[in-house]
């Protein structure tokens, strides 16, 4: 297979695109790249536009796309919102949970997302009894994938307790027996037992996560970091996304959940600190000597009134960004890229501190290694040949020329400007339309069927 791009961006902090490259594949693997070719060689696909590598969504949670228009109006605050969050998840069942998240990863897929990293917790029936697979919510997750046509990541998610006061963790409140595995040993023999197939598909990885340190307890949380370690998989966790977390964590441990995570040994080049968005100087210089990874997911936490991130200081710091769609508030990644250097630019009043580069590696080369998929996330030779092409042809970007088209894609770009995407050497995206799902009517029928609203 090969490709001729008009323009493409070839990574190594390159602030430009390249013209004229041709991609040859085989084997699902990206053989040959060659720039400075003038016209698409006999048998070539012509990519007209910028062609960049598959984009990484590091941190999704796939039913939370059911919540979209419908928790975004009014006050409220990140707890109401976890409230009409879990009254979704109480309507889901494993046959209902897949055609969501088809939909959902099929959108992804529009947006020229190729890899997704599910940090996944609604493991068992309304009540806590476990499924007859113990693992079928998983499954449907791996196979909504697998139909939508992009990679996945299951973080399988770890999530024993209510919450956290200075008083201790609380039991899981009913709407939360779902999520819960009663301890660390249990959640460990149900990962296990579908680790013990293997990967399921070339096009998946199984990784595991810790919720955060309101729903997991030290112990438990050094238990699932031993799991991860002994499989070398990765391992997320939710970090200091409100300032109640951290006020709880120190009121009872003494010490914030940085500081909580370095105890239980689990900062280190397989984590992945989800928002990391209330640190303490020494939270960022632990995450920053552990050479510990954050996941950013800006549209998320500025819909959630979050708050801003340190960003500038954790890149200058050396920490490894990437970047999620989390709650789907959108999913589109080029708002997501931006964002991280528009948030920062309001905070700190500065311009220019993430370069269009580093946040296309944000989501692109690192969000793949996030997700255990080294290599990937490339255009080079060796690598997975997965590829987003965006048309510069749209009233959004017409009048971009060569020099302008990073800058134009990373800054004003949206979703709807992905013309071309390639997963593995499938084709899965082609004129803008997914190659076998109808993804509006997908994501409508499925999204009236978990949440009971009338056509
Ligand atoms: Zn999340």
């Amino acid at each position: 297979m090969s490709w001729w791009c008009e323009l493409a961006w070839l990574g190594g902090g390159a602030e430009q695109a390249t013209a004229g490259v041709v991609i040859e594949a085989s084997d699902g693997r990206i053989t040959s790249v060659h720039a400075g070719v003038a016209a698409p060689p006999a048998g070539a696909t012509r990519l007209d536009g910028l062609t960049i590598p598959g984009l990484a969504n590091a941190h999704s949670h796939a039913f939370h796309r059911a919540l979209r228009g419908r928790t975004r109006a009014g006050t409220g605050s990140f707890w109401t919102w976890r409230d009409q969050m879990y009254g979704i998840a109480q309507r889901l069942d494993p046959d209902a949970y897949f055609r969501l998240a088809r939909a959902t990863y099929a959108e992804m897929a529009l947006a020229g997302i190729t890899v997704v990293g599910e940090f996944h917790y609604v493991h068992h029936q309304p009540d806590g009894t476990p499924y007859a697979d113990a693992n079928a919510m998983g499954e449907a997750l791996l196979a909504a994938a697998a139909e939508a046509g992009i990679r996945i990541t299951l973080l399988d998610t770890c999530y024993l307790h209510g919450g956290l006061t200075a008083d201790g963790y609380a039991p899981l409140a009913d709407h939360q027996r779902r999520f819960g595995d009663r301890h660390a040993d249990a959640w460990a023999a149900r990962a296990a037992a579908r680790c013990g197939a293997g990967s399921p598909t070339p096009m998946a990885v199984l990784g595991a996560a810790v919720h955060s340190v309101r729903a997991v307890d030290p112990a438990s949380m050094a238990a699932v970091g031993a799991w991860a370690t002994g499989r070398d998989a990765p391992l997320h966790i939710h970090l200091s996304e409100q300032p109640a977390e951290n006020e709880a964590c120190l009121a009872h441990h003494g010490r914030t959940p940085t500081e909580l995570l370095h105890d239980a040994g689990l900062l280190g080049e397989r984590l992945t600190a989800v928002h990391a968005t209330h640190l303490t100087d020494a939270d960022l210089g632990l995450l920053a000597s552990t050479r510990s990874g954050v996941c950013l997911c800006p549209t998320t936490e500025r819909d959630l009134a979050d708050g801003i991130g340190p960003t500038g200081a954790l890149a200058a710091a050396g920490v490894p960004l990437c970047l999620g769609s989390d709650s789907h508030a959108v999913i589109d990644p080029f708002e997501e890229a931006r964002a991280v250097e528009l948030d920062e630019r309001l905070a700190t009043l500065v311009r220019g501190t993430h370069p269009a580069s580093a946040l296309l590696t944000a989501a692109t080369a690192t969000g793949y290694s996030a997700l255990g998929w080294d290599g990937g996330g490339v255009l080079a030779e060796g690598s997975p040949v997965d590829l987003t092409t965006v048309g510069l042809d749209s009233v959004r970007l017409a009048g971009t020329d060569a020099d302008s088209a990073l800058a134009s894609v990373v800054f004003a770009a949206t979703a709807a400007d992905v013309t071309y995407v390639v997963v593995g050497g499938n084709v899965v995206v082609s004129d803008g339309a997914h190659a076998s799902i109808d993804v509006a009517a997908e994501l409508d029928a499925s999204i009236r069927a978990v949440t009971g609203s009338a056509a």
